[in-house]
């Protein structure tokens, strides 16, 4: 945590807005509803970090794109053309219709070409280092990386230019060198992420909500950061390579953090929490205080008897497992290090112990499935059902519920799949079929699953470059659907078709770190059904496998 700065926390509280003398007015906007944005803990990182200092004024924004008229700000009830900094936090594909729409409906020009004055629109949040190009056309500047790794520097150098009276175009020259800054059409390209922290091995500002609310998705929760990044390289998952290195948080940042908020409950958020080596401790620590706790997913080789024991002591009642692939081919083609037996131990254990609900989650659309995958994962399933019957041993109650949660694989920029198809609708509405009479005859068994349709216009705009943004204008106007009619492109163009080697892709004015030539190995191992080693525990300085140190 940074020295010296007393961290902004307001809980239940909301914001009182300070006065505005010398201070940038800022529309920080989370594009969608309140209760969403009060359990995403990225914009609330980038709230406390501008709410907290004397140069800004933040009022905060939250969407609806069905709500007719411009939105109001939830803080000092004013609209977005009032502010000459809008800041959107962009982490789904499809939310860049409701920022749009909302650009709109204030009277705001949507491409910056039409906008040679304020507002100056900042994006930060995953999709601006994923792919970027989509909505460049209306953006100013993206901040390329992890928000405590320079968005305070450049919100400064923006507050300094504003009240100095620097126009807009001049304003963007100044910044457009800064670390993390990609301002379109100034800033030289690819632009390298920025990640926060000199030592890999540490997540020296882990992130926690700013406010707590019984109106949030995760009621009265307060969200904590326990990692970043994650040491396995699945090669479907964007997280795994776009957030390198993996970063665990220390035991006491964390304990400060509860220590000042003191929650009532805490909400654990990470992509490998049970490969940080002191979760035990902390959670023990947490139990002894009295405050609850949940935990996103756990793997299953992470789910000791021991572990899973404490965790229903400590009150907790649904398992999050993730089997992703249908087939053990398909598990090791993907990089997904995990043995059926330890997935079935843990679904038995689960039984045993009480656990009420068991969350199991795959994937489908792989790049090469065939029908005897899914062959395997019927009989698998069976196999989760028979170590349920074990392991509720005779008594009448055990695992009461298995949701079998599936989605569609969406080929994610910077990925191994970056050159990978997608598949077709129709394939995807087949295997979800196969699927749900698969799960029919289970008992205890449910399914819940991804929509097809909407997975390939997230492929879509995960995957366009800028011929995607008059279908983004159009959709915020008049939604998807009239949209997606109305528009000249064909999306089997951009999803149908694997890519060559040389193919240049329209989200490489970004360099994320992770090195071309080691996603093209990685595509090339996934085809040949190879694994690849995890990041060693020694981390990056030793390692350079991704060329993440090499840049
Ligand atoms: S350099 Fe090695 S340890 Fe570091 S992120 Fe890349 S693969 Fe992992």
């Amino acid at each position: 945590m940074r020295k010296g700065t007393e961290p902004l926390y307001l809980g239940y509280e909301a914001p009182r807005l300070p006065d505005a003398g010398g201070r940038l007015p800022v529309a920080l906007v989370f594009p969608g509803p309140e209760r969403l944005a009060l359990s995403t803990l990225g914009w609330q990182v980038v709230y406390r970090l501008l709410a907290s200092r004397p140069e800004f004024l933040v009022d905060r924004f939250f969407l609806d794109p069905s709500a007719p008229g411009p939105a109001v700000s939830m803080d000092a009830g004013r609209s977005l053309d009032s502010y000459p900094l809008i800041a959107l936090s962009w982490n789904f594909e499809e939310d860049a219709r409701a920022f749009l729409a909302a650009l709109g409906r204030a009277g705001i020009a949507l491409t910056r070409s039409e906008r040679s004055g304020y507002p100056l629109v900042l994006v930060g949040g995953p999709l601006a280092f994923m792919n970027p190009a989509p909505l460049a056309p209306a953006v100013d500047i993206f901040f390329v990386g992890e928000a405590e790794a320079g968005q305070l520097e450049l919100a400064l150098a923006l507050h300094r230019g504003f009240l100095a009276g620097t126009d807009k175009a001049s304003l963007l020259n100044e910044v457009a060198a800064m670390p993390g800054v990609y301002a379109p059409g100034v800033s030289k390209t690819p632009v390298a992420r920025v990640t926060g922290g000199a030592d890999d091995r540490r997540l020296a500002e882990p992130g926690f909500s700013c406010f707590v609310s019984p109106r949030a998705e995760f009621a009265d929760m307060l969200l904590l950061e326990v990692n970043r990044g994650c040491p396995y390289g699945c090669r479907f998952c964007a997280a795994g390579f776009v957030y390198r290195p993996p970063r665990h948080a220390d035991l006491k940042d964390l304990q400060a953090v509860v220590e000042m908020a003191a929650p009532a409950k805490v909400g654990l958020v990470g992509t490998a929490l049970t490969d940080w080596p002191e979760l035990p401790a902390f959670l023990h620590w947490l139990k002894e205080r009295g405050t609850k706790f949940s935990l996103s997913s756990v793997r299953a080789d992470g789910l000791t008897r021991e572990f899973l024991a404490f965790l229903r002591r400590a009150g907790v009642r649904t398992i999050t497992l993730a089997l992703e692939g249908p087939s053990r081919r398909l598990r090791t083609a993907a990089n997904k290090k995990l043995a059926e037996d330890d997935f079935l131990r843990a679904v038995s254990l689960c039984s045993e112990l009480g656990v009420n609900h068991l969350k199991v989650y795959v994937i489908i659309g792989w790049p090469g499935e065939t029908d005897a995958d899914y062959a395997e994962l019927a009989g698998f399933l069976g196999e989760i059902q028979a170590a349920r019957a074990a392991g509720r041993g005779g008594r009448k109650k055990g695992l009461e519920l298995v949701t079998l949660g599936v989605s569609c694989l969406v080929p994610k920029p910077f990925t191994p799949f970056q050159w990978a198809p997608m598949a077709g609708e129709a394939e995807l509405a087949a295997r979800l079929k196969t699927l749900k009479a698969m799960v029919k005859p289970l008992k205890g068994f449910q399914l819940s699953a991804d929509n097809p349709a909407a997975a390939r216009l997230q492929g879509l705009l995960a995957r366009a470059g800028g011929e995607v943004f008059g279908l983004l204008a159009q959709a915020s106007r008049s939604g998807w659907r009239e949209a997606l009619a109305a528009w000249s492109g064909d999306p089997a163009k951009v999803l149908d078709r694997e890519r060559g080697p040389d193919e240049i892709f329209p989200w490489e004015v970004i360099d994320p770190g992770v090195s071309r030539s080691f996603l093209w190995r990685e595509w090339q191992r996934y085809k040949a059904g190879q694994p690849t080693r995890s990041c060693p525990p020694e981390g990056c300085q030793v390692c350079r496998a991704c060329g993440l140190e090499s840049r």
